[in-house]
């Protein structure tokens, strides 16, 4: 199986695999690899958006895109399991491809009716890798006619060591274009803030991990706190996701945090749902 994946990332095309063993897990991983290009154009695939709290303002001014697949076959599959096998596979290329376009497109039709929130997507190392992103963003805006100021993109710290290089380079042509940048689930990877500093970086978001044990474990509350005023301290802005209850917040909301993302404020929401909760965020007080 490793080698038909290599295969096919050096063909940068899906390859019709065939499994005969009794392994489900990778049995699975077939169906998934095999499946994406046809869940693509059925739109099997699509976005839910998960709304930012402002903490100054108490308002959503701000929603991360999430994709989401639902499978002919399997069902639901997290995008935890099918973004990496995308990314072994080279077909990150097609799916980023398409999570720019729908992202963007549902801008427009947000800024059409009077929606004005700004769309953070995810992207891999792999896109942050091609010296055309830049590129592709802008004239995807232009497409949609959508200010470059609408989007920010989200890499996660790990992608960011990947290829340096090419990395910075690609990060600095977006920010030139306008494009905002965040660097996701920090404090996973191996990067501090002294060395981000020193990278095109707007934004810092706190992995979710360590809110996970926020209540339970006194070390991870101190790595958030010093995270977050640090990270301040050199001019981040600072987000905290997987924000699940009234009194973690409260607490984030005295570490000077500005904006959390998670449950407690809203779940991620089809772009049906998020048009119908928005008025009512807006109207929530922080
Ligand atoms: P992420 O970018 O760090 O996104 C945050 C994840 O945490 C999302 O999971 C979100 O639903 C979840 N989350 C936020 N707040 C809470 C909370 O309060 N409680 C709990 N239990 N979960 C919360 P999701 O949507 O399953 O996405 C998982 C990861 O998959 C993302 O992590 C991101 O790395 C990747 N991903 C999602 N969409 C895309 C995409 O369009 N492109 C790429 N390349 N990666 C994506
Ligand atoms: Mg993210
Ligand atoms: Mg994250
Ligand atoms: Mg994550």
């Amino acid at each position: 199986l490793d080698l038909a994946l290599k295969k096919a990332k050096q063909l940068k095309q899906p390859l019709a695999f065939y499994y005969q063993g009794d392994d489900k897990a990778q049995y699975r991983e077939l169906l998934i690899i095999n499946g994406l290009p046809n869940g693509l154009k059925y739109n099997q695939l699509y976005m839910v958006f998960q709304p930012k709290l402002d903490i100054e303002s108490g308002q959503c001014q701000q929603v991360e895109a999430l994709i989401r697949w639902h499978h002919e076959g399997l069902g639901p599959i997290s995008p935890n399991e099918f973004i990496p096998l995308a990314e072994q596979t080279g077909m990150i290329d097609l799916l980023s491809a398409w999570v720019l376009d729908a992202v963007v497109a549902q801008q427009a039709k947000w800024r059409e009716k009077g929606i004005y929130v700004k769309v953070a997507l995810n992207l891999s190392s792999t896109d942050l890798d091609n010296p055309n992103l830049a590129n592709d963003v802008a004239s995807k805006l232009a497409k949609y006619l959508v200010p470059a100021e609408c989007i920010m993109i989200e890499i996660t710290e790990s992608a960011l060591m990947v290829s340096l290089e090419q990395t910075i380079v690609t990060l600095n042509q977006l920010r030139d274009i306008g494009v905002k940048i965040a660097i996701d689930d920090f404090g996973t990877g191996h990067s501090s803030l002294a060395y981000l500093r020193f990278l095109p970086v707007d934004e810092v978001k706190i992995d979710k991990a360590f809110l996970d044990e926020f209540e339970t474990t006194l070390a991870a509350k101190q790595i958030v706190k010093t995270s977050i005023e640090l990270a301040k301290s050199l001019g981040f802005e600072v987000t905290v996701e997987g924000v699940e209850s009234k009194s973690v917040l409260d607490t984030l909301r005295t570490y000077g945090v500005d904006t959390i993302q998670g449950d407690y404020f809203a779940k991620p929401a089809t772009a049906q749902e998020f048009e119908h909760i928005y008025p009512q965020l807006n109207h929530l007080s922080a």
